[in-house]
């Protein structure tokens, strides 16, 4: 298969009620692991990465690699731009082959941020490739965006309405409580307002700083509408536990061919109760 867009991916999954997670990948290991976890579990799968990482490995090899599992799994696999704030980038990912981009203009204020949504949108719509945006702001640190925990801001139900009325944007991130990173204690999650967001927003919703929600609270914002959930900084420190703990038993093994395994194995377990918690286990068409 093709890299396929997220939108009838999402919008399937919202109906019915599942997640699909999308995972940050850095390595080709990492997108290995979780493209295997995927095919495992019968279940569609969004690869995802940052700004950062396409400027760590270009759009290109990305691409190919994203577009090299898509070819070989039968499952459908879509490819996402995390929280890109710069257009000139979105343009050059979506004609990399990215099927799905986030345009984050949540600094700015509403009408600014639905302009430059409109702008991605329209191309998007030419190219066949979904579009994320982002009302309110998420908090924590992703690669260069940082937000405080002042400066978070959740996101108002009115507002997601006629965001995407106007926009016409095919899926909505917004801030509901939680934040990027690692929680230090448990995430505040408004449930109140998700609800409140789902009656008024029929696209699908998604959840961002997915690394570390408890278990049942994932489920309950899932069953809230929130049918994309980003998981990034979970599975990264697994990898690198992982080969930390490989090298503290084995300091003298040089092979990446040995080093990698075990941290693939742990990205892919990872992945699988991602997948499981999502519940989109044989949602695979
Ligand atoms: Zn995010």
């Amino acid at each position: 298969m093709k890299l396929v867009s997220s939108t009838p991916l999402l919008n399937e999954a919202r109906e019915e009620g599942y997640g699909i997670v999308a995972f940050n990948i850095h390595t080709l290991e990492m997108l290995q692991a979780v493209v295997d976890a995927a095919e495992e579990c019968r279940s569609p799968l969004i690869l995802q990465s940052t700004v950062g990482t396409v400027k760590h490995l270009g759009a290109d090899y990305i691409v190919s690699a994203a577009q090299s599992a898509a070819k070989n799994a039968n499952i459908p696999i879509a490819l996402h731009l995390d929280h890109c704030q710069d257009y000139d980038l979105i343009v050059k990912c979506m004609y990399a082959g990215y099927t799905s981009v986030m345009i984050d203009a949540s600094m700015f204020p509403f009408e600014q941020n639905v302009e430059k949504t409109k702008k991605v949108v329209e191309l998007a719509k030419i190219l066949n490739v979904n579009v994320e945006a982002e009302l309110g702001k998420v908090g924590g640190v992703e690669d260069d965006i940082v937000v405080s925990e002042e400066d978070a801001l959740l996101a108002d139900p009115k507002e997601c309405e006629e965001f995407v009325e106007v926009t016409g944007v095919p899926t909505l991130a917004p801030a509901i409580g939680t934040a990027h990173g690692i929680y230090k204690g448990e995430p505040n999650i408004d449930f109140k307002r998700i609800d409140e967001i789902s009656r008024r927003v029929k696209v699908p919703l998604v959840l961002h700083g997915g690394s570390g929600i408890p278990a049942e609270q994932v489920k309950h914002c899932i069953s809230l509408g929130m049918a994309k959930v980003n998981v990034a900084t979970e599975l990264k420190n697994a990898f690198s536990q992982s080969l930390i703990q490989f090298f503290e038993e084995n300091p003298t093994e040089f092979d990446p061919r040995k080093y990698m395994v075990p941290a693939k194995e742990t990205v892919k377990k990872l992945a699988i109760e991602k997948i499981e918690l999502a519940g989109s286990i044989g949602k695979a068409k």
